[in-house]
């Protein structure tokens, strides 16, 4: 006798990515689903990251589904509190939380051709079958500790931007800080004034732009609330800056290289404002391509560095010691507290987060790892039935993560809605249509800024283990939303 699944799907995280694919589902009328998250609450990534000074970086008036506008953000670029504030918010309004089971950890998912379904299998609990399996693990989750030698011997404090020590107290102390990404420009500046003296070990540096940062008056926000057409019409201007952005600076730079001059200009003029001392600006000057990289926002980050207390150490580490850090040089500074700002290891450990097997026993890490990242308009996979990833390659369309959720949800729509006139509850994308698309993304990777070598020596994580940009979509958010909506349902083999 066959029994059926447990379940309809299985969606694995608990933040944006996975509740609005859980909203997805249940549009299309799918109850049947549970949530797992190795934390033990919603909100993902930013569940995670509460460091000091943790914000969004794209305004917060396009940070958020385009359905469910939050007219109460009290600054320009909200901080990390209320973007989970805004998270639970959506899981009360489309009541997920009963479907969500915390602290269980994925281990792995394998497809069982024969009954056609996932086997999840996760620490806290039992294995758990479904015919969908949802990856929505986020694109930063794995956190990446340097393999510097000694760091296991450091007898002092370590802790790394995603999982902030905030009994901790560094009042006072020799801290060194390693790192010069996003999450350190956004740390940084507000643990200097504490430190009794704050090292940062840069490798590369990082372009750093102004970052036009209000509040929102409880006016504008009551207006927000009262009146949704005036924010949607802020989020559409906002939305459009962005667009402009991406489509002239970096998706077609290759043609059109001046258009990306006035950020440059920008950055390095908001520099020249922030750091007098001309050796210390050299030292702070990215020598790669603007958008390479992501670029950050901030006024305080630069500046930070012409404080007493604050050094830019920028000979490379040897090794780490119990008692401090070992430059090149042979110099050795002692600390109390090392903070890793190292970002995450994401083509590694993420791609995927756990061993998922699909069909004939293939490993899809290792597939991607051997031979090439692909996938089908950034969502599916050939050889991998009824799965859709989250974090896929070409999966990151436009400027905000939400444009590119959001671009993934309509996918869904309108692939489950063919399948459900075809009679059919199963989907793969076939291998040829795979292939066009990977082509056709290639072909436009060609003549975006990541095609350039003003982009060697970024260190940028848009790149693969094989040096290709396979992170981001080269599309708009706007064509990324067309795609999603017309792509050819013939494209996928529907059984
Ligand atoms: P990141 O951008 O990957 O930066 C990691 C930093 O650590 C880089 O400067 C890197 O240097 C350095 N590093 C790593 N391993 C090292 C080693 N062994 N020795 C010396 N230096 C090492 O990570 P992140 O700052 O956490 O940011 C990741 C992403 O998260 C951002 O790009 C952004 O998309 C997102 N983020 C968003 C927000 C927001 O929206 N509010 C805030 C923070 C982060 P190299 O460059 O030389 O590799």
């Amino acid at each position: 006798m066959t029994t059926g699944p447990d379940v309809t799907a299985v969606i694995i995280g608990a933040g944006f990515g996975g509740m609005g694919m859980a909203i997805q589902l249940q549009r299309l009328g799918i109850e049947d689903f549970v949530i797992l998250d190795r934390a033990d609450d919603l909100g993902g990534t930013w569940q995670a990251n509460t460091y000091p000074g943790v914000a969004v970086d794209i305004v917060s008036s396009v940070y958020s589904f385009s359905f469910e506008p939050n007219p109460y953000w009290s600054r320009t670029y909200a901080p990390g509190s209320e973007i989970v504030d805004y998270a639970r918010t959506i899981a009360d309004k489309y009541d997920l939380k009963r479907r969500m089971q915390f602290g269980r950890s994925v281990t792995s998912a394998a497809y069982d051709e024969d009954a056609r379904q996932w086997t999840v299998r996760a620490e806290g609990g039992p294995p758990i079958t479904a015919t969908y399996l949802i990856v929505a693990t986020g694109y930063l989750s794995q956190p990446r500790l340097p393999d510097i030698e000694g760091i296991e011997s450091f007898e002092g404090k370590i802790i790394h931007t995603s999982a902030w020590d905030h009994d901790h107290d560094l009042e006072g102390e020799r801290i060194a800080a390693i790192g010069t990404g996003a999450s350190a420009v956004q740390l940084l500046p507000e643990i200097a004034p504490a430190a009794g003296h704050l090292t940062v070990y840069q490798r590369t540096p990082i372009w750093v732009t102004p970052k036009s940062d209000h509040a929102v008056p409880a006016e504008t926000q009551d207006r927000y609330a009262s009146r949704p057409a005036v924010q949607r019409a802020v989020r559409a201007k906002e939305h459009l800056r962005l667009e402009v952005m991406l489509f002239a600076g970096v998706l077609h730079n290759k043609q059109m290289p001046w258009l990306a001059k006035p950020a440059t200009d920008a950055a390095l003029a908001h520099l020249k404002r922030q750091v007098k001392d001309k050796e210390l600006r050299e030292k702070l000057t990215p020598s790669y391509g603007f958008g390479c990289k992501r670029p950050t926002f901030s006024n305080a980050y630069l500046k930070m560095f012409n404080r007493d207390n604050v050094t830019l150490e920028t000979t490379p580490i040897a090794r780490i010691t119990p008692t401090g850090i070992v430059t090149s040089d042979g110099e050795e500074r002692e600390i109390d507290t090392l903070v890793l700002a190292t970002g995450f290891s994401l083509w590694e450990q993420n791609f995927p987060a756990f061993s998922i097997t699909g069909r004939d026993g293939q490993d899809l890490g290792r597939t991607w790892r051997e031979s090439r990242f692909e996938s089908y308009e950034g969502i599916t996979v050939a050889g991998y039935p009824n799965l859709l990833l989250q974090p896929a390659p070409y999966s990151y369309t436009g400027l905000s993560y939400f444009d590119a959720l959001e671009i993934q949800m309509a996918h869904v729509e309108r692939l489950f809605r063919a399948m459900r006139r075809q009679g059919a509850s199963g989907f793969e994308p076939t291998a040829g249509a795979q292939e066009k698309f990977v082509r056709r993304m290639r072909a436009r990777v060609s003549h975006s800024v990541w095609a350039r070598s003003i982009c060697n020596g970024a260190n940028s994580y848009y790149f693969n283990p094989h040096g290709e940009a396979t992170l981001l979509r080269p599309l708009t958010a706007r064509a990324g939303m067309r795609a999603a909506r017309r792509f050819d349902v013939s494209d996928y083999q529907l059984t």
